[in-house]
């Protein structure tokens, strides 16, 4: 029979709709406790034997009060409420039940049925209404089907509370993946991607959501990004690994500022399908994809790649970039008919200035340099180091030969000024040999090599200047290279030979001592004379070892002519080169080999040219200081032609000035004067220095000379340069 209202029926049938058999199972619920509230003793009594019949542990209140305190004590799952009871009535406790056990379930057993009572009991939070009186099956079925729909309510909690976890789990592993996870649709556009993508490119998410990817695709690489955004396959046949950059927030034309601010990425993207019924067809919803920033990588990469392709000192292209972009030059500028010029730059005497300051000094030099030349150039030009000392430059897009000439002027113009290095001044030039293409030659390899044989033309004619490429170079780049390897020979097979020039005291009219100058019996080309191959001797650094050889065979020479009875106030004047004097043995190895000889240092004198002296001033003076005690004397040869500044004229332990041959050379008759010579004279005196005149020439200038009471002079005209056999003879003679 059934006596639940007809309303409630119908808003709970899905609750109460059970089979008998299931509700009549407490194991269903077990463990749960009913409270039975009812102011009748035998209503309350039977209800609670009947439950306890079918299962239910159970509690008996007879009245609001009561209840109130059971429930308070905790454990009640379900309550059967009468509404009619004196004090606290049915309807007070549901209120309080309601605010405060809200798992309580509630089921009001009343014998009041209007309309208005059960709505209120529904709003005070009944779950059913039962009708006094009512079949016993009636009370047990309503009770076990709420306890059942009561767990079943608690279990879908629980189930959604592990749904809950498990989904913030799955997010907190997305979001914190340090890669870009996202999903787009089968338009390509964002339908998920993860909080990653703030912290790498500055969007919310919120802002590419429903975007194209195309937006944040720098432009150059759309064509790579469509590759693996629009992957449609699956699996191991997923595009992965393709790098290209995206924009990060913010960043707006111009292209640079789009480079600078991009990041490269690496992207694994498939395709996602739905899931697949036998019937239907897969179809394609989009692709997922998990990007990663890889712009750290990249920039190692960009480390490695500069590190290959230029020289780390000075930060230029190396040989190997100037050759890719010599190859690009000649392509296109055969394409577009125009000229272009392959310049080789060679410094000079970068070996006596790394020598001599330190090799610390001779790289920041260097550097210097460097970006002095790259100050003289375009945007498309090339500067390159090839070399210790040496660059190779690229000009494309000239005219012709004298566009090429500006750019070796402005260089050479702009090394002019001195390089400050350790406080001091130091003066550097270039060789520049420049091949033009396509005159010259129309391949890298003849390119270079071309204007390498023009820089070695210039070099060993004078330096400091530009020359351009000539076929009879070829001869002399030969002749050249041949010469070098010769010099290297020469001094195993004793090819060189020291001849004697007198030098004469011309109030006295004797010789008062001999200049060594060296000569090389060349097997091929007969006796060279010095300007032949020191130049290159110093250039290679052979000086060293010749400079040795000269002092020792002089004094070798000197003790020779004593013991045939040459005066031993004959003064040995040797001509001694930077390198030479920048050795840190020098002045040991003089006087060990004045030792060896037996020669006393004060017949020893040394010349050096004033550019030598400027170039370690401070080395210059402690060493010549050390052979001064010593007795050995110190010359300026080729003075006043050097460096202006004089101020080393105090600093040094000098004996000797020798006035350089073009101050004289203007002397031609009797009534002809040099203002320089009377000048370097007094400023001689005054200073205590002796003053050799070199390179007279006729008799015109000794009268001069005698006039002005010089007291010494060298030139052809008083003796010419002599083997070391005619010597004795000459000095016995007179
Ligand atoms: P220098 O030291 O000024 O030597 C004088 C040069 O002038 C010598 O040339 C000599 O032959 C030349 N000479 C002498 N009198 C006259 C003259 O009246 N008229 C003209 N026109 N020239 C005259 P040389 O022997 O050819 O030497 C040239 C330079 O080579 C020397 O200039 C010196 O700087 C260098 N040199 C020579 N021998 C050596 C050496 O053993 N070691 C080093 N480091 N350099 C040397
Ligand atoms: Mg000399
Ligand atoms: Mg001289």
């Amino acid at each position: 029979m059934k006596t639940s209202v007809s309303w409630l029926d119908a808003r709970f049938s899905s609750a109460t709709d059970d089979h008998h058999g299931a509700a009549h199972d407490p194991s269903e619920n077990p463990g749960s406790k009913v409270l039975v509230v009812d102011d009748e003793v035998r209503m309350r009594a039977s209800v609670g034997d009947l439950l306890q019949a079918y299962g239910h542990q159970c509690e008996l209140a007879a009245g609001g009060d009561e209840a109130l305190g059971l429930l308070s004590a905790g454990g009640i799952d379900l309550m059967l409420l009468d509404l009619n009871m004196p004090g606290i009535d049915g309807f007070q406790v549901m209120r309080e039940v309601k605010e405060r056990y809200p798992d309580t379930d509630v089921i009001v057993v009343s014998g009041e049925t209007t309309f208005e009572s059960a709505t209120e009991a529904l709003r005070c939070g009944a779950q059913d209404f039962l009708r006094k009186p009512y079949a016993p099956e009636e009370l047990i079925r309503i009770v076990g089907s709420t306890l059942r729909k009561r767990c079943l309510e608690r279990s879908i909690r629980d189930m959604n509370r592990c749904l809950e976890a498990s989904e913030h789990r799955y997010r907190f592993i997305v979001n914190n993946s340090p890669d870009i996870i996202y999903m787009l649709d089968n338009s390509g556009h964002f339908v998920f991607v993860n909080d990653r993508i703030k912290t790498i490119l500055g969007y919310e998410t919120e802002e590419l959501l429903g975007k194209h990817y195309s937006e944040f695709v720098h432009k150059e690489d759309i064509e790579k990004a469509k590759y693996v955004f629009d992957e449609r396959r699956t699996g191991s046949r997923a595009s992965h690994n393709i790098e290209f950059r995206l924009l990060c927030k913010g960043s707006s034309l111009p292209y640079r500022y789009f480079e600078s601010r991009s990041i490269t990425i690496e992207l694994s993207a498939m395709g996602v399908y739905t899931e697949q019924h036998a019937e239907e067809k897969e179809e394609f919803i989009g692709t997922y994809g998990v990007v990663r920033d890889i712009s750290e990588r990249k920039r190692a990469e960009e480390v490695i790649n500069f590190q290959l392709y230029h020289d780390l000192l000075t930060k230029l292209p190396n040989r190997a970039l100037f050759r890719d972009r010599l190859n690009l030059a000649i392509s296109q500028a055969k394409r577009s008919k125009t000229k272009l010029a392959v310049m080789f730059l060679d410094m000079d005497r970068f070996k006596v200035i790394n020598d001599s300051l330190g090799h610390l000094a001779g790289d920041q030099l260097l550097q210097t340099i460097a970006l002095r030349l790259n100050s003289c150039l375009r945007d498309g030009d090339t500067l390159a180091r090839v070399g210790g000392d040496e660059f190779n430059l690229l000009v494309p897009g000239i005219n012709g030969r004298e566009d090429a000439a500006m750019v070796a002027r402005k260089i050479m113009e702009r090394l002019k000024e001195p390089v400050i290095l350790d406080g001091y001044e130091v003066f550097v030039s270039f060789s520049i040999g420049i091949a033009i293409f396509p005159e010259d030659g129309q391949t890298i390899d003849v390119l270079v090599k071309n204007s390498d044989m023009a820089m070695y033309h210039i070099k060993t004619h004078g330096k400091n200047g530009y020359e351009f490429f000539a076929d009879n170079m070829k001869a002399t780049f030969h002749r050249q290279l041949s010469l070098e390897n010769g010099i290297r020979k020469a001094l195993e097979k004793r090819e060189f030979e020291l001849f004697y020039q007198p030098q004469i005291n011309l109030l006295e009219g004797r010789i008062c001592g001999m200049e060594a100058l060296i000569r090389w019996n060349h097997p091929e080309r007969g006796l060279l004379l010095p300007d032949q191959f020191i130049p290159l001797s110093e250039e290679t650094g052979l000086i060293v070892e010749i400079g040795n050889w000269v002092l020792d065979s002089a004094c070798r020479d000197l003790k020779a002519w004593r013991i045939q009875g040459i005066s031993s106030d004959i003064q040995m004047a040797v001509n001694i080169s930077a390198a030479q004097l920048m050795q840190p043995e020098f002045e040991r190895s003089v006087l060990d080999t004045l030792t060896k000889h037996n020669v006393a240092g004060s017949q020893l004198e040394l010349e050096i040219t004033e550019n030598i002296l400027m170039q370690d001033m401070d080395q210059a003076v402690s060493k010549f200081q050390q052979l001064a005690a010593n007795g050995v004397r110190v010359a300026v040869d080729d003075f006043g032609i050097g460096y202006s500044s004089l101020s080393y004229l105090h600093a040094l332990p000098l004996n000797t000035l020798k006035i350089d041959r073009s101050f004289i050379s203007g002397i031609q008759a009797s009534k002809d004067r040099s203002s320089i010579v009377t000048a370097v004279l007094a400023m001689a005196r005054e200073l205590n220095l002796e003053v050799v005149v070199e390179g007279v020439e006729r008799k015109a200038q000794v009268d001069y000379l005698r006039r002005l009471e010089c007291i010494k002079a060298q030139g052809f005209y008083l003796g010419r340069p002599l083997p070391s056999d005619e010597i004795p003879g000459l000095v016995r003679n007179g």
